[in-house]
C-alpha cells in the first residue's frame, strides 16, 4: 500500500512540499484540495508535483462504493479502502447540524457479544488519515451552496477508537485544525467500550472531545456477560476516570446503555443504574439494541425502553432514548460491512 497524504498536518505537508523543493505556497493549495476531499489527481498543482506525489501516495485512500439513503435523510455509506478492505459509516441530520459517524479500525477485538463489528476480529487500524478521509469525502458531498456539511463527528462506527490511539489522536487533531475542516472538539464525541488508561491519556492531551462509554450494565458480573472487556475494568474504574476526565475537560460524559431484553432491562436495572450515577455530571444514552442475526441477543419493545427512561428520570438523572435513524436502510454497528462480506 502507498502513504497515505491525508495522515499528515499541515506542517507536516508543508515539510513534504520544501523536501521535494517546491514553493511553500504549494502546500496550501494541496492542503485545500484534501480538506475538501479531493483526490489528489484533481487538485490543481503542477503536473510535475502530481506525479511525484502519486508515485508515493494514494490517490483516493477512502472511497464510496455503496450508499444507501433513508426516508429520514440519513445515508449509510460502505467505504472500500486501498487495500480491499471495507468499512462502513453513517450520516444523520439533526436540526443543530449533520453528524457523521466514522469507523477507526477494520473490524473490532473487544469482543462485545450484541455488537456485528467484532464478528471476524480485527484486521488492522485505520491510519488517521483513512478517519479523516471519511469525513472529507462525506462533507464533500453535502456541503455547498447554503447546505451545510458534516459539523459534528461522532467515533461509533466499527472499532475502538482507544484501542487504536495514537492514530485517532492524530485524527482528532487533524480534524478540529484551524484551516482544515475544521470541526470543534465540543462537536466531536468519542464513545469507547472502557479503555480506562487511555481515557485518562486523552483528558490529558487537551482536546475537549465528549467522552462517552458504552456502559450497558450496573455491575462488573452483568457486563463480563456481554462485554469481555469488563473483566479487565471494573466500572468503578472506569467512573474514577471519567470524573478525572471531566475535571480535566470540563465536559460532562455520557454513558450508553443498550438495552438487551432479560439483561440489563429490568425494573432493578433502571434503579441500579440510578444508584450508581446519581449526583454525577454524566448523561444516558439509552438505545435500542439492533438484534444482530449472528447473536441471540433480543431488543426490548419501545414500551419498554420509556418506561426505563421514566425510573431514570425520577431519580433525576438526565437520560434520553436515542432516536432510531435510518432503520429501514439496514442495520447499525458493523451490520452493514458484515452484510457485504457475506454476500460476497
Ligand atoms: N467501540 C466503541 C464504539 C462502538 S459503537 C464502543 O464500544 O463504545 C457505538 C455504540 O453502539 C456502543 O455503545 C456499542 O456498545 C453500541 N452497539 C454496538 N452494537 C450494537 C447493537 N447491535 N445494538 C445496539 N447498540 C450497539
Amino acid at each position: 500500500m502507498k502513504k497515505i497524504l491525508q495522515d499528515l498536518s499541515f506542517s507536516e505537508l508543508e515539510n513534504l512540499i520544501l523536501s521535494l523543493g517546491e514553493k511553500k505556497f504549494r502546500a496550501r493549495q494541496l492542503y485545500d484540495g484534501l480538506m475538501q476531499g479531493k483526490k489528489i489527481s484533481a487538485i490543481n498543482i503542477s503536473a510535475r508535483l502530481r506525479e511525484t506525489l502519486l508515485n508515493d501516495y494514494e490517490d483516493e485512500p477512502v472511497k464510496i462504493i455503496q450508499t444507501l439513503t433513508s426516508s429520514d435523510g440519513t445515508e449509510k455509506y460502505l467505504f472500500s479502502l486501498a487495500d480491499g478492505n471495507i468499512i462502513e459509516g453513517v450520516f444523520m441530520k439533526y436540526k443543530y447540524g449533520n453528524t457523521q459517524c466514522v469507523s477507526t479500525q477494520v473490524g473490532c477485538r473487544m469482543g462485545c457479544k450484541f455488537c456485528a463489528s467484532t464478528l471476524g476480529g480485527l484486521v488492522r487500524n485505520l491510519s488517521s488519515g483513512e478517519i479523516l478521509s471519511q469525513a472529507l469525502i462525506v462533507n464533500a458531498l453535502h456541503a455547498g451552496g447554503n447546505r451545510r456539511g458534516v459539523t459534528n463527528v461522532v467515533l461509533m462506527g466499527s472499532g475502538e477508537p482507544l484501542d487504536n490511539y495514537e492514530n485517532v489522536l492524530a485524527f482528532l487533531k487533524n480534524v478540529s485544525a484551524e484551516g482544515g475542516i475544521g470541526i470543534s472538539p465540543r462537536n466531536i464525541s468519542l464513545s469507547t467500550c472502557g479503555l480506562v488508561p487511555k481515557i485518562y491519556a486523552l483528558a490529558d492531551e487537551g482536546l475537549p472531545v465528549n467522552m462517552t462509554v458504552s456502559l450497558h450494565q450496573i455491575t462488573d458480573e452483568g457486563r463480563a456477560r456481554t462485554m469481555p472487556i469488563a473483566k479487565k475494568y471494573p466500572i468503578a474504574e472506569i467512573l474514577k476516570a471519567c470524573e478525572y476526565y471531566f475535571d480535566k475537560t470540563g465536559r460532562r460524559y455520557i454513558f450508553e446503555y443498550s438495552l438487551i431484553k432479560g439483561e440489563n432491562a429490568d425494573k432493578a436495572h433502571a434503579e441500579g443504574l440510578v444508584k450508581l450515577l446519581k449526583g454525577r455530571p454524566c448523561h444516558v444514552n439509552l438505545i435500542r439494541l439492533n438484534a444482530v442475526e449472528e447473536r441471540s441477543l433480543k431488543p426490548v419493545t419501545d414500551k419498554e425502553a420509556y418506561a426505563f427512561l421514566s425510573v431514570l428520570e425520577k431519580g433525576g438523572l438526565s437520560a434520553t432514548v436515542r432516536r432510531s435513524m435510518g432503520s429501514d436502510i439496514a442495520g447499525a454497528c458493523g451490520q452493514l460491512r458484515a452484510g457485504y462480506l457475506k454476500d460476497s
